[in-house]
């Protein structure tokens, strides 16, 4: 068994920010809205802002909280909160404009002490050390939450992915296989798609990793049905939202056919678990990317907007919806709101206007930690990202272990699969919630904080 993340010392130290910005130390509600009011004054969330509240103060906030209450040694705090290892990279490629850009890549291994490290890479403007060492630290908890065989990781490279032609995304994605392949294997990391990542860039990578070490599918997950993925891959984050939210609606009183959604982001995740939605009798009244937002109360059909799209058409643009703007789609009316786009967009100037019963998280830190406290207070029920988006990670988990066998199961079979991993974790998080008497997203911190340092502990290394 590959020993990774089994001593601590061997990793590159990081600097660590004990409290962190707006940690509990000073109080719940304080601390929660002192992450925000620091940063007061800056624009509203235009599409392509950068958030006001970053997806690591969102993380080291949850993280202080939970090991608080968890009454965590500061010693095994900082083994927790700390990566095992961080690689920076320079991707120079030449454009097919001709000119040279370089990009950063990076790579952060958080936590291995339940499995080899898992987790996605994005390529967006925003990615930095800092978000990758966030998102890292998240698929940690997350990969024990549902209980697989996995630490955590993340990967980023910071270029406009969704602006790229293909001929540059290939050599981005290939250089940056190169470059970090020596920390990679199908027993150390494995990465996944993520924001602006998709199949064929897994399939580059998979490609070039080859070139290096000899085929090793299970090197990367979410590859196309042809190059050994997975049945189920694609949709499986949205499917696993949707199996939460059916699990969910008895005990708030809904039901799928009346019930209605509103979708923040129409990319992989927003789109199928619109569409999955959809399927179930679920009306989605609204939508955003990062083009805009559009509403229609009669229902937008989710595979026909995709197809408008697809076609080159902008998503406001689009003739069955009213345009609105990206913030108003927060005020549309709906049983359930799903944000699938990027960190921090659900913050305290605007989580007062949100009006809906249920948020579906299937973005990572979507909601800042005072923006929760206000819909808690609105009484608004929240499934939040540790849990709700983990079915990707499931079902990358099932593909990892058709790779290594060449071996394939049928749709059916990972859907199902995937169905009774999400129901179990709901359950096990819902009564651990009502025993400690605390928030769904709490209780998903401190169940996935148990587990690794449980398991840490077991292995000797704390
Ligand atoms: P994607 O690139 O396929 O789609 C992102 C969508 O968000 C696009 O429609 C884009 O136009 C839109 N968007 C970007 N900026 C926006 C803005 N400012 N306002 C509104 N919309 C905006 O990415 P994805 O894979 O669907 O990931 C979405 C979120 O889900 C991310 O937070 C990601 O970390 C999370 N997630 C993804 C996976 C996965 O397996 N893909 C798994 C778990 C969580």
């Amino acid at each position: 068994m590959a020993e990774e993340g089994s001593s601590p010392s061997q990793g590159t130290a990081v600097k660590s920010k004990p409290g962190g910005d707006g940690g509990p130390s000073g109080g719940d509600d304080d601390a929660a809205r002192a992450v925000e009011q620091t940063k007061k004054g800056a624009a509203g969330p235009r599409p392509g802002d950068r958030p006001t509240v970053s997806d690591y103060e969102i993380a080291t906030y949850y993280f202080d909280l939970a090991c608080e209450r968890l009454g965590l040694p500061d010693d095994v705090r900082e083994v927790m909160r700390t990566p095992y290892r961080e690689m920076s990279v320079q991707i120079p490629v030449r454009m097919t404009d001709g000119t040279m850009r370089v990009y950063s890549g990076y790579r952060v291994q958080h936590n291995g002490a339940r499995g080899p490290y898992k987790g996605g890479v994005r390529y967006h403007p925003h990615a930095d050390i800092e978000e990758v060492r966030a998102l890292a630290m998240l698929m940690t908890w997350k990969t024990a939450l549902v209980n697989i065989p996995y630490g955590g990781a993340k990967g980023g490279v910071n270029c406009p992915g969704d602006q790229l032609d293909k001929r540059e995304l290939q050599t981005i994605s290939r250089s940056f296989m190169d470059k970090v392949e020596k920390i990679l294997g199908p027993n150390r990391d494995i990465m996944a798609p993520d924001l602006n990542t998709d199949a064929q860039i897994m399939a580059w990578m998979m490609d070039e990793y080859g070139k290096l070490n000899g085929y090793t599918p299970a090197i990367v997950t979410g590859k196309p049905i042809e190059l050994e993925g997975s049945y189920g891959r694609e949709a499986a984050v949205g499917r696993g939202l949707v199996y939460l939210f059916r699990e969910a609606a008895p005990n708030l009183g809904l039901s799928p056919p009346e019930s209605t959604c509103v979708v923040q982001g129409f990319g992989n995740v927003g789109y199928h678990t619109a569409s999955i939605m959809h399927q179930l009798g679920v009306k989605l009244v609204g939508v955003s990317d990062v083009n805009g937002a559009i509403r229609n109360e009669l229902g937008i059909e989710p595979a026909e907007l995709r197809q408008f799209i697809r076609e080159g058409g902008k998503l406001p643009e689009y003739e069955h919806g009213e345009a609105i703007d990206p913030e108003e789609l927060l005020e549309v009316e709906c049983d359930v709101f799903i944000p699938a786009a990027l960190g921090g967009m659900i913050r305290e100037e605007n989580a007062e206007r949100i009006a809906c019963k249920v948020v579906l998280e299937g973005a990572n830190s979507p909601t800042t930690p005072a923006a929760d406290r206000i819909l808690e207070e609105k009484g608004i029920y929240v499934i939040p990202d540790l849990l709700a988006n983990a079915g990707g990670v499931v079902v990358s988990y099932f593909e990892w272990v058709q790779n290594m066998q060449h071996f394939r199961w049928d749709e059916r079979e990972i859907n199902d699969k995937l169905g009774s991993i999400m129901r179990h974790a709901f359950r096990e998080v819902s009564a651990l919630a009502k025993r400690r008497e605390l928030s769904l997203r709490i209780a998903c911190w401190e169940l996935g904080i148990e587990r690794v340092v449980d398991a840490a502990r077991t292995r000797g290394y704390i």
